[in-house]
């Protein structure tokens, strides 16, 4: 009987521990599998704690339900009965007062010209330069969303729906973020028109209606790491924390994986931590590939989580948040108002959950101490909602350097790395927010390609 394969898994994010068990359960007792991770728990940027009473994530609080892979993950981890989806409150845009985020959006883009005509969020002259987007000739040459909805819709839509919208979920200047990486708006540019493709996509939705958008685990998306992690064990993986990887070396046969505490021997490895700390590490393999790595851009935000007592909350907001565009960001980015966006998120007392965002791509605020960021969040809350609140409980979540940014041109940046990589290290492979998409679906389905690919790899060894 020949030896088991050794297979290293370098974090233990959502991506590490899914590339795990995906190489355990398809390769009974041929492979062993270590996961190595830095920080004193699991989880990465997943975390749920006890907040108000609840439990509370400090970074997502859903993913994405309209494509299959972090869903699929949830049935198999067996969350399928225990799954939730928000309410349907809605969500708003800031800009000098609240205005409700128009029906008739693909991520911002108008799929109607009714989606700006009627919303106080665009002047009249903004509506106009909206409405000739169909007469435009094309748009070429350019993979940044800013300049390309700049270029068909001009600068209202793009400061006022579709940045917010992008800027939100990825903490990006969408003026320097690739298209490509974004494939619901890359997908409305194959045709001259974007309104037109994005009306027509829309209809074709509407044929095949789906089910929530959002999903997430009544006890909080922590339970997808707290089962993954049981199930790796369960399976005779390793999962070692306090392990920072600071180098790889190739020898005669595999590698060997250097870290804080000791180093480990590996036939093949997933490098599933972000693109910058593994530009170290990568560098006694190849120069070239720590380079590339070394200049991706990771943006940081804070997220402060707080308990309004109910009788500091007006009635009137009802809907689930607002975004606030650039132009008029002073800190805050975006607001949660958690308890109407999740009714498993309502304290015995009424009080209300707010989740509140400051930071993004060029706006940087992981500098203030807790007690300015907490002001800072008061303030801009103030002259947002026109309300004081004092808080009856807080909670700051730091998430530095926790958002790449895939700049324009990403996936050529990518192709290069791995091109080099895959010459110079045969069989290490990459996985995780930083590659082949941001958000926890992009996470496991790369995870999983990542875990096949190593599976691959591991057969072409001769024993
Ligand atoms: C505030 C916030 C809100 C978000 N909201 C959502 C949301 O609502 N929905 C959604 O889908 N996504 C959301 N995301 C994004 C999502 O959480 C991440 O994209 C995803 O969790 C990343 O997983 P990952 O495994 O790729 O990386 P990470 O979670 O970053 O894990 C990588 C791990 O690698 C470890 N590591 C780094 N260097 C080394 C080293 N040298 N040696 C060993 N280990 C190392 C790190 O400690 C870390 O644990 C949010 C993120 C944040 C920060």
């Amino acid at each position: 009987m020949s030896e088991p394969r050794q297979v290293v898994i370098i974090g233990a994010g959502v991506a590490g521990l899914t590339s795990a068990l995906t190489l355990l359960t398809n390769s009974s007792d041929t492979v062993k599998v270590t996961v190595l991770e830095a920080a004193s728990t699991v989880g990465g940027q997943i975390r749920t704690t006890p907040f108000a009473g609840l439990s509370i994530d400090e970074g997502p609080d859903a993913f994405l339900a309209r494509v299959p892979w972090a869903t699929q993950l949830a049935s198999e981890l067996g969350l399928g009965a225990s799954m939730t989806s928000p309410t349907d409150a809605h969500a708003s845009i800031w800009h000098n007062g609240l205005h409700n985020i128009p029906g008739d959006l693909m991520l911002g883009v108008p799929a109607k010209v009714r989606a700006f005509a009627t919303s106080g969020l665009i002047s009249p002259l903004g509506k106009l330069r909206a409405a000739i987007e169909p007469l435009l000739p094309a748009t070429t040459d350019t993979d940044s969303i800013g300049e390309y909805v700049r270029s068909r819709f001009g600068n209202q839509i793009q400061e006022r729906l579709v940045d917010p919208l992008i800027g939100s979920i990825y903490a990006a200047d969408s003026d320097n973020f690739s298209m490509a990486a974004v494939p619901q708006i890359a997908s409305l540019t194959a045709s001259r028109s974007m309104l037109l493709a994005a009306g027509k996509a829309r209809a074709a939705a509407a044929k095949n209606p789906a089910g929530p958008i959002f999903a997430t685990p009544k006890r909080g998306i922590g339970a997808l790491i707290e089962l993954l992690t049981q199930r790796v064990t369960a399976l005779g993986g390793h999962i070692l924390t306090g392990e920072s990887v600071s180098a790889i070396e190739k020898e005669n046969t595999g590698y060997t994986v250097f870290t804080s505490r000791g180093q480990h021997r590996a036939d093949a490895i997933v490098i599933a931590s972000p693109a910058k700390p593994s530009s170290n590490f990568v560098r006694p393999l190849d120069t070239r590939a720590a380079d590339l790595l070394g200049q991706w851009s990771h943006a940081s935000v804070v997220l402060i989580t707080m308990a309004i007592p109910a009788s500091q909350w007006p009635a009137r907001l009802k809907g689930s948040g607002y975004l606030v565009p650039k132009p008029d960001q002073r800190w805050v980015s975006a607001a949660s108002f958690g308890s109407n966006k999740w009714a498993h998120w309502r304290p015995d007392d009424g009080s209300m959950i707010l989740r509140v965002s400051l930071g993004r791509d060029g706006l940087e605020v992981l500098h203030f101490d807790n007690d300015k960021l907490i002001n800072l969040a008061l303030a801009d809350m103030k002259l947002h909602l026109g309300v004081d609140m004092t808080p009856s409980e807080i909670r700051v979540s730091r998430w530095a350097e926790s958002f790449p940014q895939y700049r324009p041109h990403h996936f050529a940046r990518l192709a290069e790395l791995e091109h080099s990589l895959g010459s110079a290290a045969p069989g290490i492979v990459f996985a995780g927010a930083s590659y082949r998409g941001i958000g926890i679906p992009a996470c496991v389905q790369q995870a999983r390609a990542a875990a096949d690919a190593t599976l691959s790899h591991l057969a072409t060894l001769h024993s």
